[in-house]
């Protein structure tokens, strides 16, 4: 799409959308009390709103970000307790009630990294970031985190390489059918589609002893821009540091399921499932370069090439790679710092607040660029507190440690509180990195009206509209296709996408059932230094948000949510668009399955045949696909019948609340509240299943979880659709009953809410 095109087409929509009522602004007259919020309370809230906005102050996030990312602050290290006890004095000094919690969790740290080619020719990996003049961070050698992947096992290797893509499951189905097989072999991966972590996990399932990961500079190098220091983008000794966790569950790998306190039983390092199987590195590109251009073997196809000035081969041979891990598998101590503003209900519900404060090394971007917007809304809530403003329900922000190596902080946080939690928690607000662009909310769907709302009210420092107007339209030149565009300019909302366990969110949503919502702006940024010592002041100061104006829009963002949150008379949820998204999953399970079976009668015909024979060049290895057996009838009957109940639940709380504000938000009984509120607080709990998911049963959620195979990203449904894609089909039609049992039971919660908000009294 031309770039032309789409200003014409943001110019017709900025025009249509006014046009409708009710959609802009500028076209309501006199300003309708905000959803949840009865017409006594609306007025007050909206000007405590306005002057938490206007309070925010970029400058004093940038001065956030100098002095937390001054020094490498990574698990363990000085620095990084530091700035837990600079972060808890000034929680104080804002008027906060608030502590450091501390967990003692395993960290490895690396011992011996060695990445050496001993065939053709021999060449070592330097494994080092070069130090920049111009970046005066980039210089804090003695305090850095080499570059390595945590929690990989120990190992000492030597065998062929073998260059396997991205090293997803699909790339090895496309090995098999080149006849290469990886038993044996090391293999080395590009970043990139998927998280680092499945990579190593998959190869070794294929039968790999040693596994390499380096950044191609096709991915975030030179191909996508300037590199550093010139511009923003990876340079060529540039690393991605990172966790490769196995995902069976997050936080300390001794203590799952429960809090890594100093007394907790914890398993031995042997006993740990999510260490990894075989060991790993991570490399540059100018360390990789060596070993892919002298690999032989077939041509990689197309889509598997980088941006290297090379021919990409896949192996095995001639290369022979001697790689050897070592880690310091130490016990570390993680600071969590929590910082409470008490509620007039006196502490009946929390509304929650949560960015990581550890990074790899500086981490001015990931995760300081959320941080610092984040204290500033703490201080101005603070400020606000001072000037007579106290909200309804409890407001807890939380600066997590240790979300890099595996969401540590924060999960093992949950797991400490998960029975208050459970009963007292209404939402949880997420953050991390934040840059220039686009908002996109993440989350979960009853959150989704609620969220749109804040964003029509906050404006986008760039282009003057505001951020819901330039993130609808966006969405919609984004758009796959002409019927998904239809539908997008439909709707008078922000689609909320389901998150998975890409950051501390996770826990709160995947094991303790708590509505969530995870905040950035992203999309327009000049570079990218994920994980390397290039991720500092400096570097974000002049590539990324360099006026800090989006960290000013997202604590205006998020700032808002939580007054909102924490004033509202009823706690502000809408299940329609919830059930608009559960239905939407299980559609998507159905066309799975049609598609398989299509795609599979389809594939055996053509063995029959000899399609793949026939067509195949003789010269060159290739082996047809397997037989596969197409998959049987599935019943999805019983998820579907629980999704309409569920739609006409939602339908009906809706009209209840419509109904309310129709006649004027009348403020209600303390009683009627009360009972509607915890009501409406335990509804997101009810899709939790204590039993799990069947080979993850740390993950509770029965709609949302992150992929065993995909990671970060949702797999809405996990039950079903993790054992779709194992081809497990009878498996996956046992998981349906019970996930519609957890849908039935939320339509019975969200009737029983309807109920109470039909029958309320007013005051
Ligand atoms: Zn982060």
């Amino acid at each position: 799409m031309t770039l032309r095109w789409i200003c014409a087409l943001l110019l017709v929509m900025s025009q249509l959308i006014s046009a409708q009522p009710g959609f802009g602004q500028a076209t309501a007259p006199t300003p309708s009390p905000i959803t949840g919020y009865s017409s006594q309370s609306s007025a007050p809230e909206s000007d405590w709103e306005k002057k938490f906005q206007s309070g925010i102050s970029p400058e004093n996030i940038r001065e956030n970000m100098r002095r937390l990312s001054a020094r490498p602050h990574h698990v363990g290290s000085p620095y990084d307790k530091d700035n837990a006890e600079w972060i808890l004095s000034k929680f104080k000094e804002w008027g906060f009630e608030a502590k450091i919690e501390t967990f003692n969790v395993l960290f490895p740290t690396p011992k011996v990294r060695l990445v050496e080619m001993l065939q053709p020719t021999r060449f070592q990996a330097k494994m080092q970031e070069p130090v920049l003049p111009v970046d005066p961070t980039s210089g804090q050698t003695d305090e850095q985190l080499p570059t390595y992947n945590a929690y990989s096992i120990d190992g000492d290797v030597t065998a062929p390489l073998v260059y396997v893509n991205h090293g997803n499951r699909e790339d090895y189905e496309q090995l098999d059918r080149l006849g290469i097989s990886v038993k044996g072999a090391i293999v080395i991966s590009r970043y990139g589609d998927g998280w680092r972590g499945i990579k190593p996990k998959v190869a070794a399932e294929h039968g790999a002893i040693g596994c390499i990961i380096y950044s191609d500079p096709g991915g975030d190098g030179y191909y996508k821009g300037d590199d550093y220091p010139a511009g923003g983008w990876r340079p060529r000794e540039g690393v991605q540091r990172g966790s490769v966790m196995d995902t069976d569950y997050p936080g300390d790998p001794l203590t799952p399921g429960v809090a890594a306190t100093t007394d907790a039983k914890r398993l031995s390092i042997k006993e740990a499932k999510t260490i990894t199987k075989i060991p790993v590195l991570p490399i540059s590109y100018a360390d990789a370069l060596p070993l892919l251009s002298a690999l032989k073997g077939p041509v990689a196809p197309d889509s598997w090439r980088g941006a290297l000035a090379i021919t990409y081969h896949i192996g095995p041979g001639p290369t022979q790679v001697h790689l050897k891990v070592a880690s310091n598998w130490d016990i570390k101590p993680i600071y969590d710092i929590i910082g409470t503003l008490r509620g007039s209900d006196g502490g009946q519900q929390w509304v929650l607040r949560g960015n990581h404060h550890d990074a790899w090394v500086n981490g001015a971007d990931d995760p300081i660029s959320g941080q610092a917007a984040m204290l500033e809304e703490a201080r101005m809530l603070g400020e606000l507190h001072r000037q007579g403003w106290t909200p309804k329900r409890t407001i807890i922000y939380c600066a997590w440690d240790g979300e890099e190596p595996g969401l540590l902080g924060s999960v093992e946080w949950v797991e400490n509180h998960l029975d208050e939690l459970k009963t007292h928690a209404v939402a949880y607000i997420n953050s991390d990195s934040n840059e220039r662009g686009f908002f996109f909310p993440g989350g979960t769907q009853d959150l989704q009206t609620f969220i749109t709302g804040v964003t029509r009210d906050i404006q986008d420092p760039e282009t003057h509209t505001s951020v819901f107007q330039r993130s609808h339209l966006a969405s919609i030149a984004k758009a796959k296709d002409a019927e998904e565009r239809t539908d997008l300019r439909k709707r008078s909302d922000l689609l909320v996408k389901a998150v998975g366990d890409g950051s501390d969110y996770t826990a709160f949503q995947d094991f303790a059932g708590i509505s969530t919502l995870s905040l950035e702006f992203g999309g327009e940024d000049d570079g990218n230094q994920y994980h390397s010592i290039y991720d500092d002041f400096y570097w974000y100061t002049h590539f990324a948000d360099t006026d800090f104006s989006y960290g000013r829009a997202l604590a205006q963002i998020a700032g808002t949510a939580m007054m909102r949150l924490a004033g509202a008379d009823l706690v502000p949820v809408d299940y329609s668009p919830q059930a608009e998204a559960i239905a939407k999953y299980e559609t998507e399970l159905e066309k799975l399955l049609k598609d398989k079976q299509d795609e599979f009668t389809e594939r055996n015909l053509e063995l029959q045949e000899g399609v793949f024979t026939a067509t195949a060049d003789p010269r060159k290895p290739s082996v047809p696909p397997p037989v596969e057996t197409v998959p049987p009838y599935m019943n999805f009957s019983p998820m579907k019948n629980a999704i309409e109940l569920l739609k006409k639940s939602s339908e009906r709380y809706a009209k209840a609340l419509s109904d309310w504000h129709a006649k004027g938000s009348p403020a209600l009984s303390e009683q009627s509240l009360q009972h509607l509120n915890s009501d409406l607080l335990k509804i997101s709990r009810l899709f939790l299943n204590e039993k799990g998911l069947p080979e993850r049963p740390w993950f509770k959620n029965q709609i949302y979880a992150p992929g065993a195979y995909t990671g970060y990203g949702a797999k809405p449904i996990a039950a079903v659709r993790e054992y779709m894609d194992a081809k497990k089909w009878k498996e996956a039609d046992e998981q349906i009953p019970q996930v519609a049992q957890a849908i039935e039971n939320a339509a019975a919660g969200i009737n029983k809410a309807a109920e109470d908000l039909e029958n309320a009294q007013t005051r």
